[in-house]
C-alpha cells in the first residue's frame, strides 16, 4: 500500500496553501503524502470517509497550562487534545527556568500531544492561584531564562510575564521590561498577559514586533476598548508595529461585549487559543473547538477560525515551518472537524450567555499519522 491512511471526499482548510475545497488527503510514514481532487481507495491501508466533513492541520492552541501534578493549573493534555482536534499545546508560563527540567521530563517527553512552552520570567512561574509572582523583581533572572530557551529551543517559544497589579503588585511595567531582556538575549518573542491596574498603553509601548498579547478580548480593567466603546489608538497602533494579539479566553480573560466592540471596528484577533486550566476546563471554556464557535459566533468564517488556530497560531511561535498546515512531506498532525447546526449556549468569562447557531466538533485527530 502506497498509503497508510486516506480521508476522502472532505473539504480541506488550510490557509497556508490557499486552500479551501474539496480534497483528498493521504498519510503515509507519519507525514502529509498526498492531497488531490480524488486519490483511490486501494492506494491505502485505511480509508475514512469524511463527506461533508472539514479536514484541517492539527489544531495549535499558544495559551494552555499543562503542568499537571505540578501546579494547581496544570490540566492533562492528553485528555482533552486527541478529542478536540488539537495536536500541539504551548504551556503558557507554567514552568520556570528552575522547574523547566521537571517539565520536559515528565510533562512534554511522555505525551502524545505536543507539548512546547513559554518560560515564565518569574523564577516561581505559575504555580498557584492568585499568587503575586513578580512582586518582587529579584524573582526575575533574566539571564538564566535566556540560558534555558536556549538549552531547550526544540520545545520552548518565548518568555512569559503576567501584566497585571495582582501579580507585579507596585512594579508597573518593570517584570515586562525584564522579559524582554530574556527574550533579546535567546532572540524569542514574549508573551504578556493584561489584566487590570497596569495601563495598557504603557504595556503596548514595550511590546516589540512578533511579541504576543494574550487576553486582548479581557474585561477587567485596563481593555483594549475604552470607555465608550471605541478600540484604543495604542491597541491599533501596536497592531500596526507587529504585535500579535491573542484570545487566551481564560476563566476571566474572555468578555463577550469586548470582543463584540473591537470586533464591530474591525479589530479580529490575529490568533485564538484558550488559556485552558483546571479552573475552566469544565467550562466555560472546554476547549479550542468550543472557543472556535464562539468567535464565529461573533462573526468569523470558519476558515478564519481555524486559520487563527492553525496558521497563524504557528507563525505567532515561529513554528510555521513545521506546524499548522498541510504541506506535503510535514508532520501528518490533521483534524477532521464537522460543523453542527442547532442551539447552542457559549459563555463568556463573566456568565455572559449567548446562543450560536453552529458549532465546531472534532471527530478524528490524527496525530503524527496516528489516530
Ligand atoms: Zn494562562
Amino acid at each position: 500500500m502506497k498509503y497508510d491512511i486516506l480521508l476522502k471526499g472532505g473539504t480541506v482548510i488550510d490557509a497556508a496553501q490557499g486552500l479551501n475545497a474539496r480534497r483528498d488527503v493521504a498519510i503515509a510514514g507519519g507525514t502529509i503524502a498526498a492531497i488531490e481532487p480524488d486519490i483511490p481507495q486501494d492506494s491505502a491501508a485505511h480509508t475514512v470517509f469524511v463527506t461533508d466533513k472539514y479536514v484541517t492541520p492539527g489544531l495549535v492552541d499558544i495559551h494552555t497550562h499543562v503542568y499537571h501534578s505540578v501546579t494547581t493549573w496544570g490540566i492533562r493534555a492528553d485528555a482533552v487534545c486527541p478529542n478536540a482536534g488539537t495536536t500541539t499545546v504551548v504551556d503558557a508560563g507554567s514552568p520556570s527556568w528552575v522547574t523547566f527540567p521537571g517539565f520536559r521530563e515528565f510533562i512534554a517527553k511522555p505525551a502524545q500531544t505536543e507539548i512546547l512552552a513559554y518560560i515564565h520570567i518569574s523564577g516561581i512561574g505559575l504555580v498557584y492561584g492568585p499568587v503575586g509572582e513578580m512582586h518582587e523583581l529579584a524573582y526575575a533572572h533574566p539571564a538564566r531564562v535566556a540560558e534555558t530557551l536556549q538549552k531547550h529551543r526544540d520545545i520552548t517559544v518565548g518568555v512569559k510575564v503576567r501584566q497585571g497589579k495582582m501579580q507585579v503588585g507596585d512594579n508597573g511595567v518593570e517584570p515586562l521590561k525584564l522579559a524582554i531582556q530574556a527574550a533579546e538575549a535567546a532572540d524569542t518573542p514574549v508573551m504578556c498577559h493584561i489584566g487590570s491596574g497596569v495601563p495598557l498603553p504603557d504595556i503596548l509601548g514595550l511590546l516589540r514586533p512578533g511579541d504576543v498579547l494574550t487576553h486582548c478580548f479581557q474585561g477587567n480593567g485596563d481593555n483594549i476598548v475604552d470607555e465608550k466603546g471605541r478600540v484604543i489608538p495604542d491597541a491599533w497602533k501596536a497592531r500596526e508595529d507587529g504585535v500579535i494579539f491573542d484570545v487566551g479566553h481564560g476563566a476571566g480573560s474572555f468578555r463577550y461585549e469586548i470582543a463584540q466592540r473591537a470586533m464591530e471596528q474591525g479589530f479580529i484577533s490575529d490568533v485564538i487559543s484558550t488559556d485552558l486550566h483546571t479552573g475552566n476546563i469544565n467550562g466555560p471554556v472546554y476547549d479550542l473547538p468550543t472557543t472556535l464557535s464562539k468567535m464565529m459566533h461573533l462573526g468569523l468564517s470558519l476558515a478564519d477560525a481555524i486559520e487563527k488556530a492553525t496558521f497563524s497560531a504557528a507563525k505567532a511561535i515561529r513554528r510555521e515551518e513545521q506546524l499548522g498546515h498541510l504541506k506535503i512531506g510535514t508532520v501528518a498532525d490533521v483534524a477532521v472537524f464537522e460543523l453542527l447546526e442547532g442551539e447552542f449556549a457559549f459563555f463568556d468569562s463573566h456568565g455572559t450567555k449567548f446562543i450560536g447557531d453552529k458549532k465546531l466538533n472534532a471527530v478524528l485527530t490524527i496525530r503524527e499519522g496516528k489516530r
